[in-house]
């Protein structure tokens, strides 16, 4: 689960240009507006990522008119990336008072504070029957914020990054194991005429030619197109991008050529590559970097990249979400 809510000590205080009532705060590579003198360099506080969906709380009602929001049956306030005179904010900064205990940096409060993800509804084609949950035998598909990783940034200094582009979609995984099977983000799916993942599959008899490769793999990508997201790359179509391509023997990624080989040999598309290069001088150039538009259709922004050095247990990855395209979310 994402720790959406943790104890952490505010990095830097910033002023904003124009502004004399708020400033903003940094925490590790997160930036965020607040009121002025309510946090110095070096305290602890609570931040709360970008979406965060906090209870109705007292304390959170300032909240309602910028943030109010249904999940379902639930209300409460989701944090979004906003601008605020021309500076970007993301998350929200709380004293360590809203614990009514002493805090410890590190600790994850999520549930504490009764805070989910907030995470829109999945229409049912995508949902559907289940099998079980997602097979231990390998790796879930999930990337962490590179502004969560500003302490290991330093580390990654000379080192080549791959770097492809960030699709807005669903998860996509589908294995051979003792059989075949077909995975959502989180769990194993039963196949039925409706579902969308099974389609895929389906109409690139993925099956059958995984099971001909006889190995153990899983094919892990991302699925776009009608009904998926806001499907922003206007395909009539779905369609199946790779990212991994997992070895549930070694219980470890091919390496990316090997990859690339085997999705040719599967007939399968892999997600746009956008180059090969060392991370820039500072976090700021990096998300600067994410922003530009999409290689799949350059009406629409792209939602980011991933980066990923190296292979086995030297491989490090992370991804870089633009702040242009989620500025532009709803
Ligand atoms: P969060 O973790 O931020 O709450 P999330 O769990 O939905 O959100 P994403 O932000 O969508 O995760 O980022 C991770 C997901 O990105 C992976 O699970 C994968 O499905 C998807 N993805 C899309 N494009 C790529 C890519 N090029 N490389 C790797 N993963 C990708
Ligand atoms: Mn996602």
């Amino acid at each position: 689960m994402r720790k959406l809510a943790t104890v952490r000590t505010v990095t830097e205080i910033l002023p904003i240009e124009g502004a004399d009532r708020i400033v903003l705060a940094v925490v590790g590579g997160w930036k965020c507006v607040v009121k002025k003198d309510e946090f110095r360099a070096g305290d602890s506080a609570v931040y709360c990522e970008i979406d965060s969906f906090l209870p109705i709380r007292e304390e959170f009602e300032f909240l309602r008119k910028s943030s109010f929001k249904r999940m379902g049956e639930q209300e409460g306030f989701r944090l979004r990336t906003v601008k605020l005179r021309g500076q970007i904010s993301q998350g929200l900064l709380l004293p360590c008072s809203v614990l009514d205990r002493e805090a410890i940096v590190g600790e994850d409060v999520t549930d504490e504070l009764g805070i989910v993800k907030y995470e829109p509804p999945i229409p049912a084609s995508l949902s559907g029957e289940l099998v079980g949950g997602f097979p231990a035998s390998i790796q879930k598909t999930d990337e962490e914020r590179v502004q969560n990783l500003a302490a290991d940034f330093g580390s990654w200094k000379g080192k080549a990054f791959f770097i492809t582009e960030k699709l807005d979609g669903t998860s996509f995984t589908a294995f051979v194991d003792e059989g075949f099977g077909v995975c959502g983000r989180n769990w194993q799916l039963a196949e039925s005429e409706g579902n969308t993942h099974w389609q895929v599959v389906r109409r690139h008899d993925l099956e059958e030619k995984l099971l001909g490769l006889g190995r153990r793999l899983a094919i892990q990508g991302e699925l776009i197109g009608p009904g998926i997201q806001k499907n922003r790359y206007g395909l009539k179509v779905h369609e199946l991008f790779v990212f991994n391509v997992f070895d549930l023997q070694a219980f470890a990624y091919i390496e990316k050529r090997e990859a690339a080989q085997i999705c040719e040999r599967l007939g399968l598309k892999t997600v746009p590559v956008l180059g090969e290069m060392q991370v820039p001088d500072s976090m700021d150039d990096l998300l600067a970097l994410a922003e530009g538009k999409s290689v799949l259709n350059s009406d629409t922004e792209r939602e980011g990249m991933v980066w990923v050095h190296g292979s086995g247990r030297e491989r490090i990855s992370f991804k870089v979400i633009s702040n242009r395209f989620l500025e532009r979310e709803e």
